[in-house]
């Protein structure tokens, strides 16, 4: 943790040009909608003077193969996209989130949570009966925790753990919000242009999230905002379809005492059936399109970059 406030202190008074990242996760193929996350990023670095950094998300070790990450360097590099040489690895990195989260542990803002995601889904459904009014979900749809593990006393929590009953670590909301006290939360997003302005963020509607999954110590959001501190990261550029979860983002940053990067939330392409290209869907991958014989210079056109 005073690597993360040293590395914020030492970035803060260079007034160094902007940082930007780009960061794929290797768990299948890039497609058109990384590409043009990738040409966006390189786009902006450009115009504003700034460097752009690859970032490699691997923290799922069951679902991320090497094989893509390799794929993901060739296809960047096919598009004509340079990068600084250093390539943060998240998987090399569990030390600096375990650090991140034994900070929130010792301000009591973590606790383990032995739910599975039936017991979850079951308790959820017992109250929406009991009410008769829908339970309420987070903004990606999601039912909200509704806090079984909350109250769990230390003693007991400990003889779960000891009994090896697998656990994730859930943000206790309530008290995290209660902590900050004053002040809105805040982020200021920017455009391509250059514009900027505050959007105040509301966390709450996210509940207890999980900021340590059963299998792996960490979760995309701890460590991401871990990751855009140490890599210095001042303009964070992806795709709207993360833009309500930066409010888990500004949260963590405000409670670990770490800087909020500038945001700018490009829009997410659709296939001909109108649905957002993923890899789930096995949206056509630039391998494919290369493949082909489709040119880099064919994708840049196609998706707004000449
Ligand atoms: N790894 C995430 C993805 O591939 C992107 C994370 C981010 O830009 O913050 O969707």
């Amino acid at each position: 943790m005073a690597r993360l406030e040293a590395n914020h202190r030492q970035k803060r008074m260079a007034s160094s040009p902007p940082v930007f990242r780009f960061a794929p996760s290797p768990n299948g193929r890039l497609h058109l909608g990384h590409a043009y996350s990738a040409l966006i990023n390189q786009r902006l670095a450009a115009r504003f003077g700034g460097e752009l950094l690859l970032r490699i998300e691997d923290i799922d070790l069951t679902r991320c193969r090497r094989e893509f990450e390799q794929g993901i360097h060739k296809d960047l590099a096919w598009l004509g996209i340079d990068f600084a040489p250093q390539v943060r690895r998240q998987s090399q990195h569990f030390y600096d989130y375990r650090q991140a989260l034994d900070r929130l542990d010792a301000m009591g803002l973590i606790y383990p949570c032995f739910c599975s995601r039936q017991e979850v889904k079951e308790a959820v459904r017992r109250r929406e009966v009991e009410t008769e009014i829908p339970w309420p979900r987070d903004p990606d749809g999601a039912p909200l925790y509704p806090g079984t593990c909350r109250d769990r006393s230390m003693v007991d929590a400990q003889r779960h753990c000891e009994a090896g009953k697998p656990h994730v670590l859930r943000l206790a909301m309530d008290r995290a919000l209660t902590r900050l006290a004053t002040g809105s939360l805040l982020y200021r997003l920017f455009d391509e242009t250059g514009a900027e302005r505050d959007v105040v963020v509301d966390p709450a509607r996210w509940g207890d999230v999980v900021l340590a999954r059963k299998d792996v110590p960490t979760s995309y959001h701890l460590s991401v905002v871990v990751d855009d501190t140490l890599q210095g990261v001042s303009h964070v550029v992806r795709g709207k379809d993360l833009e309500a979860a930066t409010e888990i983002h500004v949260l963590l940053q405000r409670l670990l005492g770490l800087p909020t990067p500038r945001y700018h939330f490009h829009r997410l392409l659709i296939d001909e059936t109108g649905q957002k290209l993923a890899k789930s869907r096995l949206s056509r991958s630039l391998a494919d399109l290369r493949a082909d014989g489709v040119t880099p210079e064919a994708i840049r056109r196609q998706l707004g970059f000449t």
